[in-house]
């Protein structure tokens, strides 16, 4: 996947709820990618482990990591700290290991503009509908309604970053999903289908509507 034998950096980004926690765990789980585990300062959900889901830690420790230099990028969403360290990521990249990233728009826009010398593949996930993502969100954080609220009033802002990436890509049926993104990463390839540009501008539309 790379031209020397450093690993490769994949970074699926989506408006909260579109599927991107989901697809970064069956792409690790079905091939040789190691999931970049970031920091939060949010609280952690039921099902969710440290060291496996995130690191979770307070503010004051995030501060001091951030001026022990230690982040490859950070950034504050939804109130909380999130960010990715630098040490493990690129250590696994010098040993040929790719790595796979979930994380926000804000922290792409950082790895990019560092220009670092590993291959870079950038994935936007869009959700089907705005019901479809509620309902989502809703499923997710146990019908907690004031929570999936909060979430959709920062999608219109983030879907509009979807120009900033590689391939985009609606994840109705995950299985799908899946697959256009492997052959993505696999072949370089994003003509998933004819005037492909043109439907996924046509959708963001239909979203923000
Ligand atoms: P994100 O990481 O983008 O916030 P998640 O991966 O946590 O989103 O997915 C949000 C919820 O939607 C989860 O409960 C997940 O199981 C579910 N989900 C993900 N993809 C699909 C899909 N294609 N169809 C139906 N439900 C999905
Ligand atoms: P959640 O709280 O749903 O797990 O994540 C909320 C948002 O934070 C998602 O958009 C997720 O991609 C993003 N995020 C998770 N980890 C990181 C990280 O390390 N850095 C950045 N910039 N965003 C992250």
């Amino acid at each position: 996947m790379s031209e020397n034998n450093e690993g490769i950096i994949v970074i699926l980004s989506s408006p909260s709820g579109a599927g991107k926690t989901t697809l970064v765990k069956e792409i690790s789980k079905r091939n040789n990618f190691q999931i970049s585990i970031s920091h939060t300062t949010r609280k952690p959900r039921s099902n969710e482990t440290e060291g496996k889901d995130y690191y979770f830690i307070s503010e004051t420790e995030f501060e001091n990591l951030i001026h022990e230099d230690k982040f490859l990028e950070y950034a504050k969403v939804f109130q909380n700290y999130y960010g990715s360290t630098k040490d493990v990521v690129f250590k696994k990249l010098n040993n040929g290991e790719n790595v796979i990233f979930d994380i926000d728009w804000q922290g792409t826009q950082q790895i990019k503009r560092q220009k670092l010398n590993y291959k870079i593949v950038t994935i936007f996930i869009l959700p089907p509908s705005r019901d479809e993502l509620y309902k989502r969100l809703l499923n997710r954080d146990k019908n907690d309604e004031k929570l999936a609220k909060e979430r959709m009033t920062q999608f219109n802002e983030d879907v509009l970053h979807w120009r900033d990436y590689n391939f985009v890509v609606i994840n109705d049926n995950l299985g799908n999903c899946y697959k256009k993104i492997m052959k993505f990463i696999e072949t370089g390839d994003d003509k998933i289908e004819p005037n492909y540009q043109k439907l996924i501008s046509l959708h963001v539309e239909s979203l923000l509507n």
